[in-house]
């Protein structure tokens, strides 16, 4: 049994002071607080194979926002008398070795769902409970336990929204005060041997420093998540008519929604103190918007999604996964890269993929417009690989939500009507007839006039010699037909979903391509 009197906190997400409940408990009664973040190889390896900066699971814009987040997490702990603790390697081989090392009689961390980190937590529990450590890991990642929901429903995730909100109910933890502020932390007891460092900078972790001509806007850290939030709750009408899916996806100099997202997905923000902040504003207008459209009806799917997932077996794959149509989509590298590297010829898609490259973040919509032009509306490439590229480059890339929206988009799950689709030509213009979000994200396209911005394949020679841009030289032409690619793949679309209906799901997508 350890005789320790110190805690170790694991700082994975949750990089937060406020309501964080594992750091609370970590500090109470302890002579020694070790605050832990594990910089981890699987995460950060620099691949110089990779399509871009950063390492094969993380691009360069999120592994910089972490390290921001990290930095100020750091900040904020010192102000408190301790500071974080930084070490390199496989985290529970390392978790295990500071155990063996430290006076430790508390191991505590934030409670995750991702598979990647239950497989790691079952590791250091593990060892924890055979060396007499307690362990207290509770969920405040989300606004609900997706067990507990899961449970509520007989064993199974619900699997539509308004059966989830009924399912879910109002938070317990609404009533009473979450514990937002800590006056003081224990001092950091003596580290021994283990090898810990500063937050490291980019460079340091091998990354070489990029020439981008335009950067990430957005800087990681609880203090700026405190500050976003306070300003996106200071314009209580706005929050009170908030209604999504409206809104600008092209609106680039002030986005159309929080951008909060990637905050949450490190939890430098607690998705409960934001939903608490929304409902106090409620209280306090005459009329407001509810969900499924609300803003509160946004941290409302996020639980859903990480209620599905959960609940979900393969849920980040087609084969396997029950909730998933077999579709037999198309294994085409060349319209793949097309569409990674914003080649597609169609001005509103590669703006958005450029926006997703250079800033790690783009509106809803803008994401709904990519995701279904990749797959059942005009390319036909399987949501995977799209999946892949959007898990890379967002700065705000979370398992169970990018999952779950592409297995949406892609009418596989949740969603059915494939087709209702977007058009590559006339869904953005509807917001931005003039063009200006293609001209700011595709500059070769900037003199470009507003009549042929959308379709710059239809400009006459002349207009494209004027407009500086030759089509097929400057800029690429259309990688498919819109109209003809579109009806194919909804005749694809409609064949496998009549297979999927007759073999009531037994049918894989390799079994759909050999009855072509
Ligand atoms: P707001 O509208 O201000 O909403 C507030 C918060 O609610 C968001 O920060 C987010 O945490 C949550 N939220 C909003 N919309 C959704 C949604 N549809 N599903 C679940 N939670 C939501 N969001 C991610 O956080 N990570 C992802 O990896 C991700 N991948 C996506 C992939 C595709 C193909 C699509 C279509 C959407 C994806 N989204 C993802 C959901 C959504 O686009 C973003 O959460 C949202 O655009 C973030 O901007 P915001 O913070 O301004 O959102």
């Amino acid at each position: 049994m350890s005789s320790g009197s110190g805690s170790l906190m694991w700082f994975r997400k949750g990089l937060r002071i406020h309501d964080n409940p594992a750091l609370e408990y970590a500090s109470k009664g302890s002579k020694f607080l070790y605050p832990v973040f594990v910089i981890d190889p699987h995460y950060m390896k620099p691949d110089p194979e990779a399509f871009s900066p950063g390492s094969s699971k993380a691009g360069l814009n999120r592994i910089q926002f972490l390290l921001e987040s990290l930095r100020d997490l750091d900040l904020n702990l010192k102000r408190l008398g301790s500071r974080l603790l930084v070490l390199k390697g496989e985290p529970s081989e390392v978790l295990i070795r500071c155990l063996k090392e430290w006076d430790v009689k508390k191991l505590c961390f934030e409670y995750d769902t991702e598979p990647y980190y239950q497989a790691l937590d079952v590791k250091v529990k593990s060892y924890a409970s055979t060396a007499g450590i307690e362990i207290y890991s509770p969920v405040s990642h989300t606004l609900f336990n997706p067990a507990d929901i899961i449970r509520k429903n007989g064993g199974k995730p619900p699997l539509s929204y308004q059966s989830f909100l009924k399912l879910a109910g109002e938070p317990s933890w609404v009533s009473s005060p979450l514990s937002i502020t800590l006056s003081s932390l224990p001092p950091v007891g003596n580290t021994g041997n283990c090898n810990i460092s500063e937050v490291p900078t980019v460079e340091e972790l091998g990354y070489e420093e990029t020439q981008q001509d335009e950067l990430c806007p957005f800087r990681g850290g609880e203090t700026e998540a405190l500050k976003r939030l306070r300003e996106s709750i200071e314009n209580k009408e706005w929050v009170a008519k908030f209604e999504k899916p409206k809104g600008d996806p092209s609106a680039f100099l002030k986005p159309a929604t929080t951008v909060l997202s990637p905050y949450l997905k490190f939890g430098c923000l607690s998705s409960r103190y934001f939903y608490i902040c929304l409902k106090d504003l409620y209280k306090n207008v005459k009329m407001h918007t509810v969900p499924p459209v609300s803003l509160a009806g946004q941290l409302l799917w996020r639980d859903f999604f990480y209620t599905v997932a959960f609940g979900t077996p393969s849920f980040d794959q087609m084969r396997g996964n029950k909730i998933c149509k077999q579709i037999p989509w198309n294994d085409d590298e060349e319209l793949l890269v097309a569409w990674r590297e914003a080649r597609t010829g169609f001005p509103w898609i590669d703006a958005i993929m450029i926006q997703l490259r250079k800033w790690g973040w783009m509106h809803h919509l803008a994401r709904h417009c990519v995701a279904c032009f990749l797959t059942r509306g005009d390319l036909f490439v399987h949501w995977e690989k799209g999946r892949d590229v959007f898990e890379r480059l967002l700065i705000d890339s979370d398992w169970a939500i990018n999952n779950g929206n592409w297995l949406w988009l892609s009418c596989s799950s949740f969603f059915y009507q494939y087709n209702r689709i977007y058009s590559p030509i006339s869904f953005g213009k509807k917001y931005d007839p003039n063009g200006d979000y293609i001209r700011h994200f595709l500059p070769v396209l900037k003199d470009m006039p507003k009549e042929y911005i959308y379709e710059p394949w239809t400009a006459p020679l002349s207009i494209q010699n004027k407009a500086k841009c030759i089509i097929g030289r400057d800029y690429p032409k259309p990688v498919v037909a819109h109209d003809s690619a579109n009806k194919d793949c909804r005749r694809r679309m409609a064949e496998a979903y009549a297979l999927n209906q007759k073999m009531s799901g037994m049918v894989s997508a390799e079994d759909l391509r050999n009855l072509r």
